[in-house]
Parts: C-alpha cells; structure tokens; sequence
C-alpha cells in the first residue's frame, strides 16, 4: 500500500477515534478496539454479471468517513498474454509475476462482493475497529459473507448485526408513495355532466 494512502487513511481513522471521544464513545480499554456501525457498498466495472473488476468500500456510519477499501480483480492482461506458454514455463515464469500481478480472485462476478467484504471485514481490528453492525444493499450477501466467517462465528468476539439499507427503504418507501398516489382518486361531476378521475394526493409526476 503507498505511503500516501497509509497517512490519509490514519488521519481518517484518527478523526473517526476523535469524533467518538466528542460524543463519550472510546475504545475498549484492553483491545483498544472501537466498536461502530459500518456501512459497506461495492460496484462492479460494468454491468450484467460479466465485469472483471470489482471495488469495495466500508465507511463508519456515524461519521461518514471511509474506514477501508477493497478492489477485486479477476483478470490480468500481461497472464493473459500467456496463456500460450507449457504449464512447465508457466510456473517458473509466474513465480516472479505473483506480486505484480493484477488478479487476486479466481472467481465469479458474483464471488467478487463476498470476497471483498471478508477482507475488509478480517483486517478491520488491524485499524482497531469493530464493524459490529453493517448496513448494506437488500440482498444481505456482504452481511452473509461475514457471519461465515472463522466456520460460522463471524469476525469477532460478539456477532455481527444487520442493519437496513437507507437507500433500500427509501427505493421502498418512493415505489409505494407513488402507487399509492397512482390509486388514490376520487370521481368527480364536471359541469358538463362528465365524470372524472381527480387524483386526491399531488406532487411531481411520475
Ligand atoms: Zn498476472
């Protein structure tokens, strides 16, 4: 990891450390370990289930400051560009490739999320915190991912909890506002004696 990224990243945990410290919140003294609600989401390179590339970031709930990031890959340009070599030659010649090379899945698109959330979630005590609940997408993969962890007993001592996804409620609670509003009418007389549907509830047309 570059230097840079290691400097901004500890001045960030700092001021997670700091904002808790604010509000009577501090580590456990023994572990020196903060517990906190983190909020992990992902995205793909491109869409359909076909992507390569993978990246993965899990931020502190309360602050909104990134704790981590992950990048996942499936696929390295200069292996593929020796796919023609005896497999005798491809161990030799990988041996000196391994730390440079791009690839660090052998998997499907659809492995890549739960690969990425077992790393940020196994190394998060390296940055002495405890991501005790995660809010994530509607699916709950991440949030599986993690509870598989060490045979079933999750990443820590206490397990994980699972908290719902703001945006999911509020894609939920959008599509029901707007069916609602699509069938809540009342039919009224015009003076030509027509009758008409006037919707009872307003708002933006959708
Ligand atoms: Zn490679």
């Amino acid at each position: 990891m570059w230097p840079y990224y290691e400097t901004i990243q500890k001045k960030a945990h700092d001021g997670i450390f700091h904002h808790y410290a604010s509000l009577g919140i501090h580590p456990d003294p023994v572990t020196k370990q903060l517990d906190i609600t983190a909020t992990y989401d992902g995205s793909w390179r491109k869409r359909g289930h076909t992507s390569h590339f993978y990246t993965a970031l899990v931020f502190d709930d309360e602050t909104g400051i990134i704790i981590d990031y992950e990048v996942i890959c499936s696929f390295c340009f200069v292996c593929s560009t020796k796919k023609k070599i005896s497999q005798e030659e491809w161990n030799i010649w990988y041996k000196s490739h391994k730390p440079k090379c791009h690839k660090n899945l052998d998997g499907t698109p659809a492995a890549m999320e739960a690969a990425a959330v077992v790393k940020l979630w196994t190394r998060s005590t390296n940055h002495n915190f405890c991501c005790v609940s995660i809010v994530s997408d509607g699916d709950s993969s991440a949030y599986k991912a993690v509870c598989k962890l060490n045979h079933g007993c999750g990443p820590y001592e206490t397990p994980v909890q699972e908290e719902q996804y703001v945006n999911h409620v509020a894609k939920r609670l959008g599509t029901h506002l707007r069916k609602l509003k699509q069938d809540d009418f009342t039919v009224i007389m015009t003076r030509t004696g027509k009758k008409m549907k006037c919707r009872v509830l307003g708002g933006a047309k959708s």
